[in-house]
Protein backbone atom coordinates (compact mmCIF):
# COMPACT_ATOMS: atom_id res chain seq x y z
CA UNK A 1 0.00 0.00 0.00
CA UNK A 2 1.32 3.42 -0.81
CA UNK A 3 2.51 5.55 2.25
CA UNK A 4 -0.06 8.27 1.53
CA UNK A 5 -2.83 5.66 1.40
CA UNK A 6 -1.24 4.34 4.75
CA UNK A 7 -1.01 8.02 6.21
CA UNK A 8 -4.57 8.79 4.86
CA UNK A 9 -5.82 5.59 7.21
CA UNK A 10 -4.05 7.35 9.89
CA UNK A 11 -5.90 9.97 10.03
CA UNK A 12 -9.30 8.53 10.04
CA UNK A 13 -11.26 9.09 13.47
CA UNK A 14 -10.88 6.55 16.74
CA UNK A 15 -14.25 5.26 17.82
CA UNK A 16 -13.39 6.41 21.17
CA UNK A 17 -13.26 10.26 19.75
CA UNK A 18 -16.18 10.03 17.70
CA UNK A 19 -17.98 8.20 21.32
CA UNK A 20 -16.80 11.91 22.92
CA UNK A 21 -18.37 13.99 20.62
CA UNK A 22 -21.42 16.02 21.33
CA UNK A 23 -22.94 14.36 18.56
CA UNK A 24 -22.58 11.30 19.65
CA UNK A 25 -22.98 11.73 23.21
CA UNK A 26 -26.83 13.16 22.70
CA UNK A 27 -27.45 10.18 19.97
CA UNK A 28 -26.10 7.91 22.91
CA UNK A 29 -28.59 9.47 25.56
CA UNK A 30 -31.51 8.05 22.57
CA UNK A 31 -30.03 4.64 21.32
CA UNK A 32 -29.06 1.98 22.38
CA UNK A 33 -24.88 2.01 22.46
CA UNK A 34 -24.74 -0.93 20.69
CA UNK A 35 -26.86 0.44 18.05
CA UNK A 36 -24.22 3.37 18.03
CA UNK A 37 -21.32 1.35 17.84
CA UNK A 38 -22.72 0.03 14.90
CA UNK A 39 -23.41 3.04 12.88
CA UNK A 40 -19.57 4.12 13.85
CA UNK A 41 -18.03 0.88 12.51
CA UNK A 42 -20.11 0.93 9.49
CA UNK A 43 -19.37 3.99 8.82
CA UNK A 44 -15.45 3.85 9.49
CA UNK A 45 -15.74 0.80 6.92
CA UNK A 46 -16.90 2.83 4.48
CA UNK A 47 -14.28 5.86 4.89
CA UNK A 48 -11.47 2.49 4.55
CA UNK A 49 -13.19 1.44 1.51
CA UNK A 50 -13.14 4.78 0.08
CA UNK A 51 -9.40 5.23 0.81
CA UNK A 52 -8.29 1.70 -0.63
CA UNK A 53 -10.16 2.50 -4.01
CA UNK A 54 -9.12 6.06 -4.01
CA UNK A 55 -12.05 7.51 -4.07
CA UNK A 56 -10.75 9.50 -1.22
CA UNK A 57 -7.46 10.41 -2.54
CA UNK A 58 -6.36 13.47 0.00
CA UNK A 59 -6.73 14.68 3.13
CA UNK A 60 -10.45 15.35 2.70
CA UNK A 61 -12.89 17.09 4.73
CA UNK A 62 -14.60 13.73 4.68
CA UNK A 63 -12.25 12.29 7.31
CA UNK A 64 -12.44 15.12 10.16
CA UNK A 65 -14.13 14.20 13.33
CA UNK A 66 -16.75 16.53 13.00
CA UNK A 67 -17.73 15.79 9.10
CA UNK A 68 -17.45 11.95 10.49
CA UNK A 69 -19.95 12.14 13.49
CA UNK A 70 -22.43 13.69 10.93
CA UNK A 71 -22.37 10.83 8.99
CA UNK A 72 -22.56 8.85 11.81
CA UNK A 73 -25.62 10.62 12.91
CA UNK A 74 -27.20 9.24 9.50
CA UNK A 75 -26.41 6.69 9.63
CA UNK A 76 -27.66 5.87 13.07
CA UNK A 77 -30.72 7.20 12.01
CA UNK A 78 -31.47 5.39 9.14
CA UNK A 79 -30.63 1.90 11.51
CA UNK A 80 -33.33 2.97 13.76
CA UNK A 81 -36.05 3.16 11.29
CA UNK A 82 -38.14 0.26 11.22
CA UNK A 83 -37.77 -1.56 7.98
CA UNK A 84 -41.12 -2.27 6.93
CA UNK A 85 -42.48 1.41 6.43
CA UNK A 86 -45.61 3.12 5.70
CA UNK A 87 -45.58 4.79 1.94
CA UNK A 88 -47.79 6.96 -0.10
CA UNK A 89 -48.93 4.80 -2.96
CA UNK A 90 -49.54 7.96 -5.86
CA UNK A 91 -49.26 4.91 -8.73
CA UNK A 92 -53.16 4.98 -9.31
CA UNK A 93 -52.84 1.06 -8.85
CA UNK A 94 -55.46 0.67 -6.25
CA UNK A 95 -54.38 -3.06 -5.20
CA UNK A 96 -50.52 -3.04 -5.56
CA UNK A 97 -49.18 -6.32 -4.29
CA UNK A 98 -45.75 -4.42 -3.81
CA UNK A 99 -47.37 -1.91 -1.93
CA UNK A 100 -49.51 -4.69 0.13
CA UNK A 101 -52.88 -4.85 -1.39
CA UNK A 102 -55.80 -3.66 0.38
CA UNK A 103 -56.01 -0.98 3.19
CA UNK A 104 -57.71 -2.13 5.66
CA UNK A 105 -61.39 -0.95 6.96
CA UNK A 106 -61.04 1.33 9.84
CA UNK A 107 -62.84 -0.83 12.13
CA UNK A 108 -60.92 -3.87 10.94
CA UNK A 109 -57.98 -1.83 12.45
CA UNK A 110 -59.58 -1.58 15.43
CA UNK A 111 -60.02 -5.03 15.84
CA UNK A 112 -56.26 -5.99 15.23
CA UNK A 113 -55.77 -3.67 18.20
CA UNK A 114 -58.42 -5.73 20.25
CA UNK A 115 -57.45 -9.13 19.58
CA UNK A 116 -54.20 -8.72 19.25
CA UNK A 117 -53.44 -6.86 22.39
CA UNK A 118 -55.31 -9.11 24.90
CA UNK A 119 -56.22 -13.19 25.18
CA UNK A 120 -59.19 -14.44 22.60
CA UNK A 121 -61.43 -17.11 22.26
CA UNK A 122 -59.25 -17.91 19.19
CA UNK A 123 -59.80 -21.87 19.52
CA UNK A 124 -62.23 -22.23 22.51
CA UNK A 125 -65.44 -22.63 22.44
CA UNK A 126 -67.10 -20.51 25.18
CA UNK A 127 -70.48 -22.17 25.27
CA UNK A 128 -68.72 -25.57 26.02
CA UNK A 129 -65.74 -24.24 28.04
CA UNK A 130 -63.32 -26.35 25.88
CA UNK A 131 -61.20 -26.56 22.70
CA UNK A 132 -62.47 -25.12 19.55
CA UNK A 133 -61.69 -24.65 16.25
CA UNK A 134 -60.00 -20.88 14.78
CA UNK A 135 -62.32 -21.28 11.57
CA UNK A 136 -65.47 -21.09 13.25
CA UNK A 137 -65.39 -17.32 13.81
CA UNK A 138 -66.07 -16.27 9.71
CA UNK A 139 -67.24 -19.15 8.58
CA UNK A 140 -70.96 -18.45 9.72
CA UNK A 141 -70.13 -15.43 8.00
CA UNK A 142 -68.81 -16.93 4.78
CA UNK A 143 -71.60 -18.76 4.39
CA UNK A 144 -74.57 -16.35 5.22
CA UNK A 145 -72.96 -13.86 2.23
CA UNK A 146 -72.27 -16.56 -0.18
CA UNK A 147 -74.63 -19.37 0.53
CA UNK A 148 -71.76 -21.66 0.49
CA UNK A 149 -72.21 -24.87 2.57
CA UNK A 150 -69.06 -25.31 4.22
CA UNK A 151 -65.91 -22.31 4.30
CA UNK A 152 -62.64 -22.17 5.45
CA UNK A 153 -59.46 -19.80 5.57
CA UNK A 154 -55.76 -20.37 5.09
CA UNK A 155 -52.61 -18.11 5.02
CA UNK A 156 -53.05 -17.19 1.25
CA UNK A 157 -54.82 -17.86 -2.20
CA UNK A 158 -51.76 -19.75 -3.35
CA UNK A 159 -51.99 -21.62 -0.34
CA UNK A 160 -55.75 -22.05 -0.45
CA UNK A 161 -55.37 -23.61 -4.39
CA UNK A 162 -52.45 -26.09 -3.39
CA UNK A 163 -54.13 -27.37 -0.52
CA UNK A 164 -57.35 -27.61 -2.37
CA UNK A 165 -56.07 -29.69 -5.53
CA UNK A 166 -53.93 -31.74 -2.89
CA UNK A 167 -56.62 -32.94 -1.20
CA UNK A 168 -58.45 -33.89 -3.43
CA UNK A 169 -56.34 -35.12 -6.86
CA UNK A 170 -52.78 -36.11 -4.65
CA UNK A 171 -51.64 -38.87 -6.99
CA UNK A 172 -54.42 -39.01 -9.54
CA UNK A 173 -55.45 -36.41 -12.41
CA UNK A 174 -57.16 -33.23 -12.39
CA UNK A 175 -57.87 -31.80 -15.70
CA UNK A 176 -57.55 -27.83 -16.81
CA UNK A 177 -58.01 -26.30 -19.80
CA UNK A 178 -54.78 -24.49 -21.52
CA UNK A 179 -56.54 -21.15 -21.88
CA UNK A 180 -56.35 -21.07 -18.14
CA UNK A 181 -52.51 -21.87 -17.29
CA UNK A 182 -51.96 -18.48 -15.96
CA UNK A 183 -49.08 -17.29 -14.02
CA UNK A 184 -50.59 -14.42 -11.36
CA UNK A 185 -46.61 -12.99 -11.05
CA UNK A 186 -44.48 -13.79 -7.88
CA UNK A 187 -44.04 -17.26 -8.91
CA UNK A 188 -47.42 -18.75 -8.83
CA UNK A 189 -48.10 -20.64 -12.35
CA UNK A 190 -50.75 -22.94 -12.30
CA UNK A 191 -48.91 -25.86 -13.54
CA UNK A 192 -46.28 -25.60 -10.84
CA UNK A 193 -48.85 -25.89 -7.95
CA UNK A 194 -50.55 -28.40 -9.78
CA UNK A 195 -46.80 -30.25 -9.70
CA UNK A 196 -46.26 -29.66 -6.05
CA UNK A 197 -49.90 -30.79 -5.17
CA UNK A 198 -48.78 -34.28 -6.31
CA UNK A 199 -51.66 -34.29 -9.18
CA UNK A 200 -51.31 -34.88 -12.94
CA UNK A 201 -52.15 -32.25 -14.72
CA UNK A 202 -54.12 -33.12 -17.74
CA UNK A 203 -54.24 -30.05 -20.48
CA UNK A 204 -57.18 -29.47 -22.82
CA UNK A 205 -58.21 -27.68 -25.51
CA UNK A 206 -56.04 -25.14 -26.96
CA UNK A 207 -55.15 -21.35 -25.69
CA UNK A 208 -57.96 -19.65 -27.38
CA UNK A 209 -60.75 -22.42 -27.41
CA UNK A 210 -62.27 -25.27 -25.03
CA UNK A 211 -65.16 -26.76 -25.47
CA UNK A 212 -67.02 -29.37 -23.27
CA UNK A 213 -66.05 -32.39 -25.02
CA UNK A 214 -62.39 -31.79 -24.85
CA UNK A 215 -63.04 -32.05 -20.90
CA UNK A 216 -65.40 -34.94 -21.48
CA UNK A 217 -62.99 -37.21 -23.74
CA UNK A 218 -60.01 -36.93 -21.15
CA UNK A 219 -62.43 -38.25 -17.93
CA UNK A 220 -61.60 -41.81 -16.75
CA UNK A 221 -61.23 -43.93 -13.92
CA UNK A 222 -58.20 -41.33 -12.70
CA UNK A 223 -59.62 -38.30 -12.93
CA UNK A 224 -60.05 -36.81 -9.26
CA UNK A 225 -61.20 -32.91 -10.37
CA UNK A 226 -62.03 -30.74 -12.63
CA UNK A 227 -60.22 -27.38 -12.22
CA UNK A 228 -61.27 -23.95 -13.73
CA UNK A 229 -58.74 -20.94 -13.26
CA UNK A 230 -60.18 -17.35 -13.41
CA UNK A 231 -57.41 -15.64 -15.86
CA UNK A 232 -57.24 -12.44 -13.95
CA UNK A 233 -54.57 -11.22 -15.24
CA UNK A 234 -55.13 -11.26 -18.79
CA UNK A 235 -58.04 -11.40 -21.66
CA UNK A 236 -57.87 -13.80 -24.41
CA UNK A 237 -60.24 -11.86 -26.99
CA UNK A 238 -61.18 -12.51 -30.69
CA UNK A 239 -62.01 -15.93 -31.38
CA UNK A 240 -62.15 -17.44 -28.01
CA UNK A 241 -64.13 -19.92 -25.59
CA UNK A 242 -64.21 -20.76 -22.53
CA UNK A 243 -66.68 -23.79 -21.23
CA UNK A 244 -69.11 -21.77 -18.56
CA UNK A 245 -69.13 -22.86 -14.96
CA UNK A 246 -72.79 -24.82 -15.38
CA UNK A 247 -71.60 -27.04 -18.17
CA UNK A 248 -68.61 -28.27 -16.24
CA UNK A 249 -70.28 -28.50 -13.07
CA UNK A 250 -72.91 -30.69 -15.24
CA UNK A 251 -70.37 -32.72 -16.77
CA UNK A 252 -68.92 -33.24 -12.85
CA UNK A 253 -72.11 -34.61 -11.57
CA UNK A 254 -72.60 -36.82 -14.38
CA UNK A 255 -68.93 -38.42 -13.86
CA UNK A 256 -69.11 -37.58 -10.05
CA UNK A 257 -65.98 -35.28 -10.24
CA UNK A 258 -65.97 -32.58 -7.94
CA UNK A 259 -65.24 -28.83 -9.72
CA UNK A 260 -63.14 -27.01 -8.35
CA UNK A 261 -62.58 -22.33 -9.71
CA UNK A 262 -59.66 -20.63 -8.04
CA UNK A 263 -61.42 -17.39 -8.71
CA UNK A 264 -58.22 -15.37 -7.63
CA UNK A 265 -59.37 -11.94 -6.69
CA UNK A 266 -62.68 -13.35 -5.43
CA UNK A 267 -65.43 -10.03 -5.55
CA UNK A 268 -68.51 -10.47 -3.34
CA UNK A 269 -70.12 -7.64 -5.04
CA UNK A 270 -71.55 -6.54 -8.45
CA UNK A 271 -69.19 -4.07 -10.18
CA UNK A 272 -71.71 -4.00 -13.05
CA UNK A 273 -74.02 -2.36 -10.26
CA UNK A 274 -72.01 0.81 -10.41
CA UNK A 275 -71.11 1.06 -14.42
CA UNK A 276 -68.21 -1.56 -15.16
CA UNK A 277 -67.05 -4.20 -16.59
CA UNK A 278 -68.90 -7.33 -14.87
CA UNK A 279 -66.77 -9.26 -12.77
CA UNK A 280 -68.09 -12.71 -11.89
CA UNK A 281 -69.26 -12.92 -8.27
CA UNK A 282 -68.72 -15.76 -5.52
CA UNK A 283 -71.87 -16.03 -4.98
CA UNK A 284 -72.78 -16.35 -8.87
CA UNK A 285 -69.84 -19.28 -9.30
CA UNK A 286 -71.38 -21.01 -6.42
CA UNK A 287 -74.89 -21.02 -7.66
CA UNK A 288 -73.63 -21.85 -11.32
CA UNK A 289 -72.81 -25.02 -9.27
CA UNK A 290 -68.98 -24.95 -8.23
CA UNK A 291 -68.04 -27.79 -5.63
CA UNK A 292 -65.02 -25.52 -4.24
CA UNK A 293 -64.11 -22.03 -4.94
CA UNK A 294 -60.94 -20.00 -3.85
CA UNK A 295 -59.76 -16.56 -3.73
CA UNK A 296 -57.36 -14.21 -1.81
CA UNK A 297 -58.66 -11.98 1.17
CA UNK A 298 -57.01 -8.98 0.09
CA UNK A 299 -58.02 -8.08 -3.51
CA UNK A 300 -61.11 -6.91 -4.21
CA UNK A 301 -62.41 -8.28 -1.50
CA UNK A 302 -60.56 -5.42 0.35
CA UNK A 303 -59.38 -7.22 3.49
CA UNK A 304 -55.79 -8.95 5.12
CA UNK A 305 -53.82 -11.22 3.07
CA UNK A 306 -55.93 -14.68 3.66
CA UNK A 307 -57.03 -17.54 0.97
CA UNK A 308 -60.74 -17.72 1.39
CA UNK A 309 -62.51 -21.81 0.52
CA UNK A 310 -65.63 -22.06 0.31
CA UNK A 311 -68.03 -25.48 -1.34
CA UNK A 312 -69.27 -28.72 -0.29
CA UNK A 313 -69.27 -29.78 3.51
CA UNK A 314 -67.67 -33.02 1.86
CA UNK A 315 -65.04 -31.69 0.24
CA UNK A 316 -63.95 -28.95 2.96
CA UNK A 317 -63.97 -31.63 5.62
CA UNK A 318 -61.17 -33.40 3.42
CA UNK A 319 -59.45 -30.46 3.28
CA UNK A 320 -59.60 -29.87 7.04
CA UNK A 321 -57.81 -32.94 7.83
CA UNK A 322 -55.45 -32.33 5.74
CA UNK A 323 -52.19 -31.73 7.63
CA UNK A 324 -50.85 -29.36 5.01
CA UNK A 325 -53.82 -27.21 7.04
CA UNK A 326 -51.21 -26.85 9.76
CA UNK A 327 -48.61 -25.37 8.01
CA UNK A 328 -51.17 -22.83 6.06
CA UNK A 329 -52.67 -21.90 8.82
CA UNK A 330 -54.51 -18.62 9.38
CA UNK A 331 -53.04 -16.24 12.18
CA UNK A 332 -55.31 -14.64 14.69
CA UNK A 333 -54.81 -11.22 13.27
CA UNK A 334 -55.50 -12.11 10.09
CA UNK A 335 -58.47 -13.45 11.06
CA UNK A 336 -59.92 -10.87 13.50
CA UNK A 337 -59.33 -8.09 10.29
CA UNK A 338 -61.04 -10.46 7.93
CA UNK A 339 -63.95 -11.19 9.96
CA UNK A 340 -64.19 -7.68 10.58
CA UNK A 341 -63.98 -7.05 6.62
CA UNK A 342 -66.88 -9.39 5.84
CA UNK A 343 -69.21 -7.93 8.62
CA UNK A 344 -68.87 -4.75 6.42
CA UNK A 345 -70.34 -6.79 3.62
CA UNK A 346 -73.95 -7.30 5.00
CA UNK A 347 -74.71 -3.49 4.38
CA UNK A 348 -74.18 -3.70 0.79
CA UNK A 349 -75.49 0.22 0.63
CA UNK A 350 -72.85 1.13 2.71
CA UNK A 351 -69.81 -1.22 2.29
CA UNK A 352 -68.36 0.62 -0.72
CA UNK A 353 -68.07 3.83 1.96
CA UNK A 354 -66.24 1.37 4.12
CA UNK A 355 -63.87 -0.86 2.06
CA UNK A 356 -60.78 1.65 1.39
CA UNK A 357 -60.48 -0.51 -2.03
CA UNK A 358 -63.47 -0.80 -3.02
CA UNK A 359 -63.91 3.47 -2.28
CA UNK A 360 -61.16 4.01 -4.17
CA UNK A 361 -62.12 2.13 -7.27
CA UNK A 362 -65.46 3.44 -7.34
CA UNK A 363 -64.46 7.13 -6.78
CA UNK A 364 -66.32 9.16 -9.31
CA UNK A 365 -63.86 10.87 -12.08
CA UNK A 366 -65.76 14.34 -10.46
CA UNK A 367 -64.52 13.67 -7.08
CA UNK A 368 -60.83 13.10 -8.47
CA UNK A 369 -61.01 16.22 -9.86
CA UNK A 370 -61.86 17.62 -6.93
CA UNK A 371 -59.13 16.06 -4.63
CA UNK A 372 -56.51 16.69 -7.43
CA UNK A 373 -57.32 20.09 -6.69
CA UNK A 374 -57.06 20.24 -3.57
CA UNK A 375 -53.93 18.67 -3.43
CA UNK A 376 -52.43 20.79 -6.37
CA UNK A 377 -53.64 24.17 -3.75
CA UNK A 378 -50.89 23.32 -1.25
CA UNK A 379 -48.41 23.18 -4.01
CA UNK A 380 -48.90 26.97 -4.46
CA UNK A 381 -45.99 28.38 -2.64
CA UNK A 382 -43.47 26.30 -4.33
CA UNK A 383 -41.06 28.03 -6.45
CA UNK A 384 -38.21 26.25 -8.38
CA UNK A 385 -36.56 25.52 -11.67
CA UNK A 386 -36.47 21.63 -10.70
CA UNK A 387 -39.63 20.91 -12.42
CA UNK A 388 -43.03 22.18 -12.79
CA UNK A 389 -46.31 21.38 -11.63
CA UNK A 390 -49.52 20.42 -13.71
CA UNK A 391 -52.69 18.71 -13.25
CA UNK A 392 -53.87 15.85 -16.08
CA UNK A 393 -56.08 13.74 -17.18
CA UNK A 394 -55.14 9.68 -16.92
CA UNK A 395 -56.23 6.30 -16.02
CA UNK A 396 -55.51 3.88 -12.64
CA UNK A 397 -55.70 0.42 -12.38
CA UNK A 398 -57.81 -1.71 -10.24
CA UNK A 399 -54.58 -4.28 -9.69
CA UNK A 400 -53.98 -7.60 -8.17
CA UNK A 401 -55.10 -9.55 -11.30
CA UNK A 402 -58.21 -8.00 -11.06
CA UNK A 403 -60.09 -6.46 -13.95
CA UNK A 404 -57.45 -5.96 -16.44
CA UNK A 405 -59.15 -4.15 -18.85
CA UNK A 406 -60.94 -2.06 -16.80
CA UNK A 407 -60.27 1.76 -17.52
CA UNK A 408 -60.65 4.06 -14.20
CA UNK A 409 -60.56 7.83 -15.36
CA UNK A 410 -58.23 9.74 -12.84
CA UNK A 411 -57.01 13.23 -12.36
CA UNK A 412 -52.82 13.05 -12.29
CA UNK A 413 -50.47 15.72 -10.94
CA UNK A 414 -47.87 15.60 -13.28
CA UNK A 415 -43.74 16.80 -12.47
CA UNK A 416 -42.51 17.97 -15.59
CA UNK A 417 -38.66 17.85 -15.23
CA UNK A 418 -37.10 21.01 -15.87
CA UNK A 419 -33.01 21.08 -14.03
CA UNK A 420 -33.67 17.51 -12.89
CA UNK A 421 -34.55 14.36 -14.93
CA UNK A 422 -37.70 12.76 -14.23
CA UNK A 423 -35.79 9.48 -12.91
CA UNK A 424 -34.09 11.96 -10.53
CA UNK A 425 -37.55 13.62 -9.31
CA UNK A 426 -39.64 10.13 -9.09
CA UNK A 427 -36.04 8.73 -6.71
CA UNK A 428 -35.85 11.50 -4.44
CA UNK A 429 -40.08 11.21 -3.95
CA UNK A 430 -39.08 7.35 -3.25
CA UNK A 431 -36.55 8.42 -0.52
CA UNK A 432 -38.53 11.11 1.05
CA UNK A 433 -39.48 9.79 4.38
CA UNK A 434 -42.22 8.66 4.12
CA UNK A 435 -41.34 7.41 0.53
CA UNK A 436 -43.75 8.85 -1.95
CA UNK A 437 -44.22 5.79 -4.59
CA UNK A 438 -44.96 7.54 -7.90
CA UNK A 439 -44.91 6.25 -11.35
CA UNK A 440 -43.07 7.62 -14.53
CA UNK A 441 -44.83 8.21 -18.15
CA UNK A 442 -43.62 10.15 -21.31
CA UNK A 443 -40.92 11.45 -19.50
CA UNK A 444 -43.00 12.85 -16.15
CA UNK A 445 -43.55 12.07 -12.72
CA UNK A 446 -47.42 11.56 -12.05
CA UNK A 447 -48.70 11.22 -8.95
CA UNK A 448 -52.67 9.66 -9.09
CA UNK A 449 -54.84 11.06 -6.54
CA UNK A 450 -56.75 7.61 -6.52
CA UNK A 451 -54.67 6.18 -4.28
CA UNK A 452 -52.98 9.12 -2.47
CA UNK A 453 -55.44 9.47 1.35
CA UNK A 454 -56.59 13.22 2.42
CA UNK A 455 -54.69 12.50 5.29
CA UNK A 456 -51.12 11.85 3.31
CA UNK A 457 -51.80 15.10 1.39
CA UNK A 458 -49.19 16.84 3.82
CA UNK A 459 -46.73 14.25 3.48
CA UNK A 460 -47.36 14.64 -0.62
CA UNK A 461 -46.80 18.07 -0.40
CA UNK A 462 -43.68 17.82 1.77
CA UNK A 463 -42.07 15.83 -0.40
CA UNK A 464 -42.51 17.82 -3.65
CA UNK A 465 -41.41 20.69 -1.86
CA UNK A 466 -38.04 18.84 -0.97
CA UNK A 467 -37.63 17.90 -4.55
CA UNK A 468 -37.37 21.60 -5.26
CA UNK A 469 -34.90 22.51 -3.37
CA UNK A 470 -31.73 23.06 -5.47
C1 LIG B 1 -53.83 -13.73 -7.06
C2 LIG B 1 -54.17 -15.08 -7.51
C3 LIG B 1 -53.68 -16.20 -6.84
C4 LIG B 1 -52.75 -16.08 -5.66
O1 LIG B 1 -53.38 -15.49 -4.57
P1 LIG B 1 -52.51 -14.95 -3.32
O2 LIG B 1 -53.53 -14.33 -2.43
O3 LIG B 1 -51.53 -13.98 -3.88
O4 LIG B 1 -51.85 -16.10 -2.71
C5 LIG B 1 -54.05 -17.44 -7.29
N1 LIG B 1 -54.84 -17.59 -8.37
C6 LIG B 1 -55.33 -16.52 -9.05
C7 LIG B 1 -56.20 -16.76 -10.24
C8 LIG B 1 -55.01 -15.23 -8.65
O5 LIG B 1 -55.48 -14.18 -9.33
Amino acid sequence: MSTQKQSLFREIPGVDQLLATPLMERALTSHPRGLVLNAIHQVLEDIRGKIKSGAIAGPEPELQLETVSESVSERLAALSKPSLREVVNATGVVVHTNLGRSILPETALNRLRAIGGGYSNLEYALDQGKRGSRYVHVEGILQELTGAESAMVVNNNAGAVLIAIETLARGREAVVSRGQLVEIGGSFRIPDVMRKSGARMIEVGTTNKTHPKDYEEVIGPETALLLKVHTSNFQVVGFTQEVPMEALADLGRRHGIPVMEDLGSGCLMDFARIGMIQEPTVQEVLAQGADLVTFSGDKLLGGPQAGIILGREGLMEAIRKNPLNRALRIDKLTLAALEETLRLYRDPASVMAHIPTLRMISQSYESLRKKANRLYARLKGIRTDNFTVQRADGNSKVGGGALPLQELPTRLLCLIPRKLSAQTIENRLRTHSPPVIARVEKDRVMLDVRTIQTQEFNTVADAIRAVSFP
